[in-house]
């Protein structure tokens, strides 16, 4: 079967690659030329476990990239639009790239004549009833052919995570359709039972339910997340208290579960804070107000100042200091540094005439595309450490993990250690140097 992916970023890059991995033809489409050029060597443009390998085997053979949408319109029966939707400065989705994408492709299909019913799958995360309202008439504005009778155009979400997205492309939590025609609905549940087999869970809903269910599940995560940031600031004061064992427990309630408990320096990276600005944005538009959502975004925007706050209460001043960051993506496994709170805490030592040293296994080429000659980039951990008055770790990447105490101790100036993403075991540092984790009442 040939199928269509237009937009080869990180959603894009890994549904082809699994999809052309299980033996489909995959016609990839960017605009991007450089990022095209890279993946035609067979390399993938961002950090993501196993992508290269998939890519070595499956380009040029059932993967192949190039800018022709017009030829990827015309050979594919199915069509994933996986571009961009970034935020614009008022917090609205940015849809420039959806609508173009969309724009050119009813623009290809009013020169095809072989009378097939081709499908556009919108894949990126959009605010609810862009489809129906900005979508559709855009497209019929374009192309003499009839929605829904010559062509359809449905919702799937993407709910892959970067990090592991090739995994979690090839065993889906759940595949969401969102389409209100009949065909449409058959074709593409047809796709995915044969491309997973029966297991795969369906749900088969309206467009707006589709779009909705996308925000509304980044939204939930992300109050999870801004819950336990403020449980975890509320520890900090309390003596004794450690958020690590609040999460522990309340997350063996069947009710409750226990991922995204995690206390930290907040949430970051290209979905959650978009998604929740665009959801919040949305919401207002109608008339309508979520105070709970607009609070997991305070929360969100405060915690990296709640990190500021720590390393000053250790260093009193932070002019001239010497501070290593461990970790800059916004999570591990990742180069991605989009909306890291690394780059919000950089800024604002910097402000402070900090010196910055910083250290990621991935991250360093991007960071150094926003502060140049800024800060200094350390290859190794021990070059990060070496003579530094405080060390904040930022990232949970696992190489930091395996870190031991004595290292700090002997490497840094004043071995003071801020562990904003509890990778540590509190007690194995606490006689041996000045350690304070998030979350953890002193
Ligand atoms: P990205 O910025 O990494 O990639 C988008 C790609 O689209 C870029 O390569 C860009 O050059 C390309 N593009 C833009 N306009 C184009 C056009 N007219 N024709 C062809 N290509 C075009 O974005 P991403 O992280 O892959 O996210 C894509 C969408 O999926 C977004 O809506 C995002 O919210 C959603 N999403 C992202 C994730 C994630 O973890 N990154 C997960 C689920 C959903």
């Amino acid at each position: 079967m040939n199928i269509g992916v237009v937009g080869l970023g990180f959603v894009g890059l890994s549904v082809s690659c699994v999809f052309a991995n299980k033996g489909l033809n995959i016609h990839g489409v960017d605009i991007d030329e450089q990022k095209m050029s890279i993946i035609n060597q067979k390399k993938s443009p961002f950090f993501e476990p196993e992508i290269n390998e998939i890519l070595d085997k499956v380009l040029n053979k059932s993967l192949n990239v190039n800018s022709n949408l017009e030829k990827c319109v015309k050979e594919s029966e199915i069509i994933f639009v996986c571009v961009g939707t970034p935020s614009n400065s008022d917090g609205s989705s940015n849809l420039n790239y959806l609508k173009n994408t969309c724009k050119d492709i009813s623009k290809f299909l009013n020169k095809i004549q072989d009378g097939k019913f081709r499908i556009i799958v919108i894949k990126s995360t959009i605010p609810p009833q862009t489809i129906e309202t900005e979508i559709m008439p855009l497209m019929k504005q374009n192309t003499s052919k009839q929605i829904g009778v010559d062509f359809d155009i449905c919702s799937n979400p993407e709910f892959l995570k970067e990090g592991s997205a090739i995994n979690d492309m090839l065993n889906p939590h759940l595949v969401v359709i969102g389409t209100n025609n009949e065909k449409t609905k058959y074709k593409i549940n047809n796709f995915y039972t044969k491309l997973y087999s029966d297991s795969v869970n369906i749900m088969n809903t309206t467009i707006v339910n589709a779009e909705l269910i996308k925000y509304t599940n980044n939204s939930f995560l992300a109050t999870k997340i801004s819950f336990i940031n403020n449980i975890a600031n509320i520890c900090n004061k309390i003596p004794g208290a450690d958020v690590e064992i609040i999460a522990e427990a309340i997350g063996m309630d069947p009710r409750i579960g226990k991922m995204f408990l995690k206390a930290g320096p907040g949430y970051g990276g290209s979905c959650f804070p978009k998604d929740v600005v665009g959801f919040l944005n949305f919401i207002k538009l109608q008339g309508f107000s979520m105070p709970i959502l607009e609070s997991t975004h305070k929360i969100n925007q405060n915690q990296p100042l709640e990190i500021i706050k720590m390393i000053k209460s250790k260093l009193s001043d932070i002019d001239g200091k010497n501070i290593s960051i461990l970790g800059l993506s916004f999570k591990k496994n990742t180069d991605d540094i989009r909306e890291a709170v690394s780059i919000k805490i950089v800024n604002k030592l910097l402000e402070q005439n900090a010196k910055i040293k910083v250290n990621d296994p991935m991250a360093i080429p991007n960071f150094k595309q926003i502060f140049n000659e800024k800060i200094d980039y350390c290859d190794s951990i021990e070059d990060c450490l070496k003579d530094s008055d405080c060390c904040v770790i930022l990232t949970e990447w696992d190489n930091f993990k395996n870190i031991q105490p004595e290292m700090f101790v002997k490497l840094m100036k004043n071995p003071i250690i801020i562990d904003a993403r509890r990778i540590f075991d509190v007690n194995k540092f606490k006689d041996i140097a000045d350690f304070t984790a998030l979350g953890y009442g002193k």
